[in-house]
Formats: structure tokens, sequence, C-alpha cells
């Protein structure tokens, strides 16, 4: 009899406390949530809101707005209030917006050891109106603003440094008796970055938020925080994540989403498995791998369909998807759950797969 095997999954997660981001869990058993951060002027509480809209369209779980100047302290009431997902507030250099932060109702407020001035006099106070107001600190060391004193220490921000700068500030807190904490430590380069977490999650129980600071532009990007979050997340390290591009922050959610997905710590949505074709190709692969994702875009079930050019792989990742398609001579063996269901011509691959899925979604009380 043939075995049965056992999906493999990822490494079991990293035990740690959880802390609450408005509604949102983080750590514990939670699952990994993706956040991003606005790029509007914070104090335009109306350009602010609707990019906190749009991202929590795209799937967006937790949001970060900067908060540099007074006006962007003066509009958080009302953007912790009318948004949907829970407010971050991300303060640099003044503590005084801290306490605003946690005032004006948000979820969360983010501060950086390294840049906020005399912050260690102010732990105490802070420590005191978070724990009043039950809002977490996410202590976030960034390797571009580590705090002089380390950089001094270690000559650059090295993974030791980056955690020596978090575990310092935690302590600080802690002292005070507060433990609603969320650590990162991020870095431009995922090899340091890596090193810096797994350090960090070694030696605390703290929820972790994982970052590639800087990552570059959209595809640069992308692949770094790929990297880095997957040797990461397979190791069972990180309970929410943040992919940084420069590009529009509904960019990095899909980007974030995607990561998940792949690692199977999210339920995948629409999988295309495609082949890259090769010179058996039978079929336009490329085209027809386009044209069946834009026609499947935001289906309502999950799905994983197979776009083979020939029949060397084809027909056997076809069987082992929802749907496939394995082509030659100009026609489309369709496949649905293993069985061939149809052959057409090659001009009706794509609308056939398409009705072959709406089917699915059908059987399963999905309209
Ligand atoms: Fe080449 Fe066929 Fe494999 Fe596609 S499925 S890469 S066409 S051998």
């Amino acid at each position: 009899p043939a075995v049965r095997a056992q999906t493999p999954t990822v490494a079991a997660r990293r035990r740690s406390r959880q802390v609450m981001v408005g509604s949102v869990p983080v750590g514990g058993d939670a699952p990994v949530s993706v956040q991003s951060m606005t790029t509007t002027l914070t104090s335009d509480v109306n350009a602010t809101l609707q990019q906190i809209a749009e991202l929590t369209a795209s799937g967006c779980q937790i949001v970060r707005v900067a908060v540099p100047s007074q006006d962007d302290a003066d509009a958080l009431p009302q953007i912790a209030r009318k948004s949907q997902i829970p407010v971050i507030a991300d303060i640099h250099f003044q503590p005084k917006y801290v306490f605003a932060a946690i005032e004006a109702g948000c979820a969360a407020v983010r501060v950086n050891p390294g840049n906020i001035k005399r912050f260690d006099d102010k732990v105490g106070e802070i420590a005191r109106a978070a724990k009043d107001a039950g809002t977490p600190i996410r202590i976030g060391v960034n390797a571009g603003s580590l705090d002089k004193r380390l950089l001094a220490k270690y000559g650059r921000p090295t993974p030791e440094a980056l955690v020596e700068s978090a575990l310092w500030e935690c302590s600080l807190f802690e002292e005070h008796d507060f433990r609603d904490i969320k650590i990162s430590v991020k870095h431009n380069d995922p090899v340091v970055m890596i090193e810096a977490y797994r350090q960090l999650a070694a030696r605390c129980d703290y929820p972790l938020h994982l970052g590639v600071t800087e990552a570059g532009p959209a595809f640069q990007g992308t692949i770094k925080s790929a990297v880095a979050f997957g040797a990461l997340l397979s190791e069972g390290i990180g309970d929410t994540i943040r992919v940084s591009l420069s590009a529009p922050p509904v960019e990095e959610v899909k980007v974030g989403a995607a990561i998940l997905e792949a690692l199977g710590l999210r339920e995948r949505g629409l999988e295309i498995v495609s082949c890259p074709s090769c010179g058996r190709a039978q079929v336009d692969v490329y085209t027809l791998a386009e044209e069946v994702t834009a026609g499947l875009k935001g289906f309502p079930v999950p799905l994983r369909v197979a776009v083979m050019g020939c029949v060397v792989n084809g027909p056997g990742e076809a069987r082992e998807a929802d749907l496939g398609v394995a082509s030659g001579n100009g026609k489309g063996q369709i496949f649905v759950k293993g069985e061939v269901v149809k052959t057409v011509p090659e001009s009706q691959i794509v609308e056939t797969l398409i009705e072959e899925a709406m089917r699915i979604a059908e059987e399963m009380g999905v309209e």
C-alpha cells in the first residue's frame, strides 16, 4: 500500500508571551500578522485615513503612523478612533509624543531607544502611562540609529549591538514591572538581521516584529524580506512582519501576505503552479499563466492551479493541483482534482479553467 505522506510544515513557533495590539494578538499562538506604515503626513487626517482604508482593504492588520511633530500628535486621536485596524504611533525623538499617543488611544507605541534623548529618565513615567492605558510598547532598534554608546563599543551595528540595545531598553521597562513589550532589531543586511533575531529569540520571550529596514525598491526589497523572513519564520521566529519597500505600502502588505502563504503560515489564496517553460513547451506558458492569474484574481476560495507547458511534468503537477492544464499539440488537458475532465483547444484553455474554478467554488457553497 502507498505510504501516506504528511505535509511538512515549518518549525514550531518559538514560545513567546502575547501582547494585544488593539484587537490583534501578537505572539503566543496568534497567527503571524502583517503590518505596514503610512506614507502620508500624519497631520493630514483625511489622507492618512484614506491610506489606512486602502491598506485595510489589501489585508493589512496593523498600521503604523509616524509622529515627528506636534501637528502629527494632535491628529492621533481622530486617526486612532476612525481607523478600522489598530494604529501604532511611531515615535523617534520626543517622549512627550509617547504620552500623547497613549492618551490618543493608539493601540501601541513604537520607540527607538537609540533616538530618544534622555529617554532613560522618562521610562518610569512612560511605563506607568502605558500600563494604565493597557498600551504595549515596541522597542524598535534600527541599525541606522543605534545608540551611540553601543556603536562605540561594537564599532558598527553588529547583531550583538542591536540585541544589546533592545535588551537594555527592555530591562529599563522591566525595572518598572512593565513587560507589555514587543521588539524589533532591524538591519538592511538580511544576514546580519537574521543573526540578530536569532540571538534575540534565544535571550527573551517577548514577541518579535520582523523587518529588514531600508530593504530597497520593490524587487530588491521583496527578495531581501522574503529571504530573511523565510529563514526566521521557518525556524519558528517572528510574530508580526513588516516588509519595507520604496514602493506604495499596499505593495508591502501583498508581499508580506505572500511570504506567509509561501511558508504555509497563512492559508494560500490563489496559487498558480506554472512551469518556467523550456524548449519542450507546446504552448505560450507565460501568457497562459498571466491570463489565468488575471482571470482568477480575487477568487473567493483557496485554489491551486497548475499551468504546465507540456506533457513531461504537466500531468503530474496538474493532478496534484485543484485544477490544472497540461498542454500539448495545440490542446489542453484539463484536470480537476486529479482527473482529466476534458481536452480543449488551446484557445479555450483559459475560459475552461475559469469555468471549472467557478464550479469548484459553487460546490463549496461560495458564489
Ligand atoms: Fe518545459 Fe514541459 Fe517542464 Fe514546462 S512542463 S518547463 S514545457 S518540460
